[in-house]
């Protein structure tokens, strides 16, 4: 198959900036032509004449003037990342010879490629599905090593070879219904709808298990929502600074003096943190602090990970109380900041006063035998460490243990930090995160299509349970495989094909 382009294309492919070396590459039916006109080798033969996958030393001339030295790298479709005849120009990397080269280029009848275009061809070439096309974006925008991770293994192919998968079964359950539709007297369907029950109930865990993912590869991709909470001069933003290592956010001792919430990303041990500095919670008359407050209250509502920061040199107050009640039942760190001075607050004060603050506090599953779960949520996040309401059978009373990570830390002189470090890795990525060769969904077009799938399965499901005429599983199967489809790009429009290819960078 074939996508045939009567353009040739070209572009820079390396960052326009001062290098060592950069890549000008150029893809369609008229490259090695192109080629032929605007370099010159010591060997007599033209480029259009050599053997595939070969590189070549010589010149980059236009007319009489040579512009660089350079080394020619050929690659004849369909092998090649487009599947068209492509030729890689490696120059070197300053601003104004890339920029040259491919002017030069166009002048002998390329034309400038748009943002994704070479990856675009190879997806309507069928050298990539749209899943991989995306690794291919996801994989030059990685943070860490997990994100990048994430999109070699979608690249490889995993992503598509899991939804082809159930594609091919739904396919193949539809023909099956729409044949034996059409051929009543040689094809029956009796009782078949409880033979595709199972395979639908099937489906739906597949789907379910790619859906339960996407939490995960949010995190892998985008990185932990983290925010830092705690009163005003608790040390919020020396903590920020620490972590990133620079001085960003304003540190001063006037109460509020963090009025806004920055945003920041930082890399701690391999795991990405979008980290947010709050204002501090407290009650104020300052309308212009008081939003940032209401801010970091939303913020906490949607964090991963909140980073609560206490003045241990100072007491608790109702103000810690407020907090307290916040980071209930979100996956929360407790940071006693200024251990090098004197401590009022101890992990003792904390627990008593987060047990005060929280009476009905409830956490984690699976620590004990004797938790009473009666009241709480069974999420199955172990980083969801909360304090945790134990009940003693024998002696009737209550036992409340205290699951928040609380860690002395002194932003001033840099203390404790390795072990937030550690304590993250291990709230996040041990156990409940180990990276392997499972998939995780990191795109959110990705998981809407199996969103849809899913949704148009439990049609299916109820069509049957409800005792539904036949056709009428058909069609919602159809919607299923379609839904699927638009993962790996079978099934797309080319408004969407352009819209996501736009979103790449120049010359990939
Ligand atoms: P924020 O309002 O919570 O963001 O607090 P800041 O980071 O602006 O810090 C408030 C004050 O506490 C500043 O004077 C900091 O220098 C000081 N501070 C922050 N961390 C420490 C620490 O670990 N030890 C001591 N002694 N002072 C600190």
């Amino acid at each position: 198959m074939g996508y045939q382009y009567d353009t040739t294309i070209a572009a820079i492919s390396t960052a326009v900036s001062s290098a060592g070396i950069g890549i000008v590459r150029m893809s369609g039916p008229e490259a090695f032509l192109i080629a032929d006109c605007i370099y010159r080798g010591k060997n007599e033969k033209r480029l259009s004449e050599q053997k595939s996958h070969t590189i070549h030393y010589g010149f980059i001339v236009d007319g009489e003037e040579t512009i660089d030295e350079v080394l020619v790298m050929l690659m004849r479709g369909p092998r090649s990342f487009t599947g068209e005849d492509t030729v890689e120009i490696n120059c070197h990397g300053g601003v104004y010879v890339v920029k040259r080269i491919l002017e030069t280029l166009i002048d002998y009848g390329a034309r400038p490629a748009e943002p994704g275009e070479f990856t675009k061809r190879a997806f309507l070439n069928g050298r990539l599905d749209l899943s991989q096309a995306e690794a291919v974006g996801d994989l030059i925008e990685a943070q860490n090593k997990y994100a990048l991770q994430s999109s070699v293994n979608q690249l490889k192919g995993c992503v598509r070879q899991e939804i082809n998968r159930i594609r091919k079964n739904i396919i193949y359950h539809t023909a099956f219904i729409e044949t034996a539709l059409d051929d009543p007297e040689h094809i029956s369907v009796d009782g078949y709808g409880v033979e595709l029950k199972g395979n639908v109930e099937e489906w739906l865990g597949d789907i379910r298990r790619l859906l339960d993912t996407c939490d995960d590869g949010r995190i892998i991709k985008e990185g932990i929502r983290t925010v830092i909470l705690g009163k005003p001069n608790a040390g919020k933003s020396s903590l920020l600074n620490v972590l990133l290592g620079e001085e960003r956010a304003i540190v001063t001792d006037v109460e509020g003096t963090t009025r806004d919430v920055l945003e920041e990303h930082i890399n701690l041990k391999g795991i990405s943190l979008n980290i947010m500095d709050t204002a501090g919670i407290r009650d104020t008359e300052d309308i212009v602090e008081k939003i940032g407050v209401d801010r970091a209250k939303d913020y906490a509502d949607q964090a991963d990970l909140i980073l609560y920061v206490i003045d241990s040199s100072r007491p608790l107050d109702e103000n810690d109380c407020e907090i307290m009640r916040l980071i209930e039942g979100k996956t929360s760190v407790i940071l006693l900041n200024k251990s090098d001075l004197e401590a009022l607050v101890t992990v003792q004060d904390v627990e008593d006063m987060y047990f005060t603050c929280n009476p009905g506090g409830c956490g984690d599953k699976g620590e004990s035998s004797v938790v009473d779960h009666q009241s709480c949520d069974n999420e199955s996040n172990p980083a969801k460490n909360k304090g945790i309401l134990m009940v003693d059978d024998d002696r009737k009373t209550e036992i409340k243990e205290f699951k928040i990570p609380v860690i002395d830390i002194s932003a001033k002189d840099m203390k404790g930090i390795d072990h937030l470090e550690e304590t993250l890795k291990k709230l996040f990525f041990e156990g409940n995160l180990a990276f392997n060769d499972e998939i995780y969904i990191t795109n959110i077009r990705h998981k809407t299509a199996l969103s849809d799938a899913y949704g148009a399965l439990e049609r299916v499901r109820d069509s049957i349970d409800d005792g539904m005429p036949e056709d009428f599983y058909s069609i919602d199967l159809m919607d299923a495989y379609e839904a699927l489809g638009n993962i790996t790009g079978e099934t797309i429009g080319e408004d969407l094909v352009n819209e996501i290819f736009s979103k790449f960078c120049m010359g990939k």
